[in-house]
């Protein structure tokens, strides 16, 4: 694989890294975070609200895009947390330029309340499994590719530049989930504190100012949508129904078992049970796959069904009152 030999400057050169890299992206196949970049400008020159949530591990902006009204019901939709699984990225990245062009036709809703995307949270996860360890400092190279097994392909990596897990790190019976490990690595393992990595903590702040009614994180695999984490009573019938909407859109596999505590710390699990939101952990690409994933693992099919999914949750979040 072609890779980047310098540690990319997060500036406007990025874009400019990220045209020289595009080259890598047709071999490779990957949306990168310059790619994303790229995507981000472009939507801001065609007038969307766009910004940066806050700064990454090694200090790269985080971006996000806002369609629609900062009051009435907002929903936030999330991607790319796990860094493997940078397809999510791509269909969150796609569903924005769909947004912008079909505007019009969501315009009550876009009115009545807003969509507020977070299309990758983990950049530099994203570019050390696209480019390797020559993309974060050296002082971090050796270690990281000891936690990698001693390879510096980092294909399978779903961490940070920290060997935390993300998507464990959020205080939601953090430390609990079965799969959880307590030490760094290249997934699963907890870190030393609820929220002791930046980006989790900018994702907790981010989302406490928006006040979303409900969210949506996309990852990747198997076409599942998680939705429980200990609900009861009528918060659980709510959700359930705001679930089973979604599932009506999208058809894949609703899980529906258990308390939905087998995992923990995810972003998912601390929206449902710290703000006591619906919302829903969104797997794409069909089951017969598996990682690395290319982009074209995100399938036509997947695209077109999740196309409007954001915006059609806001309509139904308006309408029905929930
Ligand atoms: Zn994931």
């Amino acid at each position: 694989m072609f890779r980047n030999t310098t540690e990319p400057k997060v500036s406007h050169s990025d874009a400019i890294a990220g045209f020289f890299l595009g080259l890598a992206h047709i071999i490779g196949d990957m949306y990168t975070y310059y790619k994303l970049l790229n995507d981000v400008e472009e939507l801001s020159r065609a007038g969307i609200k766009t910004g940066v949530v806050g700064r990454s591990g090694l200090g790269r902006p985080i971006p996000y895009a806002r369609f629609g009204s900062r009051g009435g019901r907002r929903v936030i939709v999330t991607a790319g947390i796990h860094a493997r699984e940078h397809v999510s990225s791509l269909l969150v990245s796609r569903q924005m330029s769909a947004l912008a062009a079909a505007a019009d036709r969501f315009a009550a809703a876009l009115k009545s309340g807003g969509i507020y995307f977070v299309p990758m949270l983990n950049p530099d996860g994203n570019l050390l499994v696209y480019g390797g360890a020559d993309t974060v400092p050296d002082a971090l190279k050796k270690p990281l590719i000891a936690l990698n097994g001693g390879s510096d392909d980092f294909s399978l990596w779903k961490a940070d530049c920290a060997g935390v897990d993300l998507n464990t790190n959020f205080d939601a019976r953090w430390g609990t989930g079965a799969q959880n490990v307590f030490a760094p690595a290249p997934a699963n393992y907890v870190g030393t504190a609820p929220f002791d990595r930046p980006e989790t903590r900018i994702l907790r702040d981010f989302t406490l100012k928006v006040d979303p009614a409900a969210t949506i994180s996309y990852h990747a695999l198997g076409r599942e949508i998680y939705w429980r984490f200990g609900q009861s009573g009528a918060a659980l019938e709510r959700d359930r129904r705001i679930a089973e909407f979604v599932n009506a859109v999208l058809r894949y596999d609703l899980i529906d078992g258990g308390d939905g505590f087998s995992s923990a710390g995810g972003y998912k699990d601390w929206c449902v049970s710290v703000l006591k939101i619906p919302s829903l952990t969104i797997e794409l690409v069909p089951k017969n796959y598996s990682h690395p994933l290319l982009d074209d693992a995100c399938i036509a099919d997947d695209f077109v069904r999740n196309e409007f999914l954001p915006v059609r949750l806001l309509q139904y979040l308006i309408t029905t009152d929930i």
